[in-house]
């Protein structure tokens, strides 16, 4: 209520100007039906598990029906697609129901492929249900590995058909249409901020960096120049620390556009993101960005720091000062150095900082890269190293390589020299074998949601059959844990999928 609305009430395609957000309505699904509800969501709304089977709960989270005293809105923003200034963006397919307060927090809920809203652009606001199940599965999966992230309550078909791509012979092709209920502290992004700033409104500016910090950040105190300082500071710390979380379990995010970078420094906008098979930092799992890898996953760090710089110019008018955000921005480089050693450090067990530790990490992800070699399986299984034994190092993490046939002559020799290191630096350690065991798995994953993965699900969802989402799903749950139930999932990538990676829309 404190933030400027559209005066328009249509959903109509347009440029919005002064407001926030725009009063939606969300479009009426032909034959709605929930495919997954997240029983630990349903609690976090201070619901009971049979609220979620009623007919209201289905067609509330498809669209259907809004509740009395709610009124749906989409939000405006602009934002930074793979570095060009893009103009007005804006919730083009997502419509924010409601807010719940709960055991003293606050959830935003959104549906993602409910019907055009004024930002739709040429699309048509709907999304599939291949695209879906990915967010659904893989905002769940990274709550659990720890990674701060939007989470999802509900995945439901809509009953209708969308279109989404044209066959080589013209004819359209029809896939499922999807809605999948998102859940946050906020929505707000960079963008939300950005679109003010290019417009040169800096009233209205002025009263959503307001709003933000009153309401999300109110530990700094109340808005003044030294508190946007603040506020800058500890969004430059919460987005470096997310994406130090992404390095270390490999997750890709595909498009780290200034419109898909949380505010609250949440992972946000599940498109075309991947998960590392081989450890590569060239890898990009978004099949459009394949020529410049701007987001591939070793410059991940670098764009954070990018898109971090054009928040600081759009909220520049509001502290008219550089120096500082200028300050704090370099010392995001310096913190990303310091994390990121400390981040491997605990993938590799070391509890002591060694000056040697930079040099040895880099002969590591040296020979990591010599042939194809699984990170999840990698680090996972060097849990099991000795460190009075470095000769059984290859054969503890054998499982890793994809083409075993290549660790010979050279290769092996380097492996086989990284183990008699890594059995040396263990000496400096304190703590025994078993020790070092536990904590490296609490960091290293076992179960990751493998592109594979979240292919076969939908590829048995197409088909009709939701067992493997929830099989997932569930697995996922515990990604540090030893399920021997599910002891086929640790494995590497099939040949059968090495091309094959998910796709946005
Ligand atoms: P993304 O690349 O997913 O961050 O999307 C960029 C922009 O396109 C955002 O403003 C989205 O809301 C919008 N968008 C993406 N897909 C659709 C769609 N199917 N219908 C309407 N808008 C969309
Ligand atoms: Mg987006
Ligand atoms: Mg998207």
């Amino acid at each position: 209520k404190e933030l400027p609305s559209d005066p328009i009430l249509e959903n109509s395609r347009r440029q919005v100007f002064e407001a926030c957000f725009s009063y939606v309505s969300p479009k009426e699904t032909s034959k709605p039906e929930l495919l997954h509800v997240s029983p630990e969501m349903i609690e976090n709304l201070g619901l009971s598990q049979n609220d979620a089977k009623t007919e209201e709960f289905l067609k509330v989270f498809t669209g259907n029906k809004v509740l009395p005293d709610t009124k749906p809105f989409a939000m405006c923003y602009g934002g930074h697609q793979f570095g060009n200034w893009a103009g007005q963006l804006g919730d083009g397919r997502a419509i924010n129901l409601f807010e719940v307060e709960h055991n003293h927090k606050n959830w935003a809920l959104q549906l993602k492929g409910a019907g055009e809203t004024p930002y739709s652009r040429r699309a048509d606001g709907l999304a599939v249900l291949r695209s879906s199940i990915r967010e659904y599965l893989c905002s769940e999966a990274m709550f659990h590995l720890g990674v701060p992230t939007t989470r999802a309550l509900s995945l439901a078909l809509s009953g209708d058909q969308v279109m989404r791509d044209v066959m080589y012979d013209g004819n359209p092709a029809y896939e499922k249409g999807a809605i999948v209920c998102r859940t946050a502290e906020s929505f707000l992004r960079f963008g939300n901020y950005q679109i003010f700033a290019a417009r040169q409104d800096l009233k209205n500016l002025k009263v959503l960096v307001d709003y933000t910090i009153k309401q999300h950040f109110s530990h700094l105190g109340a808005p003044s120049k030294e508190v946007y300082l603040k506020f800058f500071k500890e969004v430059v710390n919460r987005t470096l620390e997310m994406i130090i979380h992404w390095q270390r379990v490999g997750f890709v995010h595909g498009v780290m556009n200034t419109d898909n970078l949380s505010i609250l420094g949440l992972t946000i906008d599940y498109g075309p993101y991947g998960w590392l098979e081989g450890y590569d930092f060239g890898w990009t799992p978004n099949t459009t960005d394949r020529q410049n890898k701007r987001y591939r996953y070793g410059n991940q760090p670098n764009i954070g720091l990018w898109n971090l710089l054009q928040l600081a110019n759009a909220i520049y008018p509001l502290i008219e000062d550089a120096e500082p955000l200028e300050a704090i921005l370099n010392q995001y480089k310096t913190d990303f150095e310091t994390g990121r050693l400390d981040m491997i450090r605990s993938k590799l067990g070391l509890k002591i900082k060694a000056d040697t530790d930079a040099s040895f990490i880099l002969e590591l992800e040296d020979v990591l890269h010599l042939t194809e070699t699984d990170m999840t399986i990698f680090f996972r299984n060097l849990a099991d190293f000795k460190k009075n034994d470095s000769s059984k190092g290859l054969e503890i993490i054998y499982k890793a390589f994809y083409k075993p046939d290549e660790v010979v002559g050279n290769i092996e020799k380097k492996w086989n020299d990284w183990f008699v290191k890594y059995a040396e630096r263990l000496q400096q350690e304190t703590r025994s074998d078993k020790e070092r065991k536990d904590t490296m798995n609490q960091v290293n994953p076992k179960y990751v949601l493998r592109n594979y993965m979240a292919q076969l699900a939908i590829d048995d969802a197409n088909k009709g059959n939701y067992e493997l989402i929830d099989e997932l799903f569930t697995m996922l749950k515990k990604p540090y844990d030893e399920q021997p139930k599910f002891e086929k999932w640790y494995a590497k990538r099939p040949e059968w999928a090495r091309h094959k990676v998910g796709c946005s829309m």
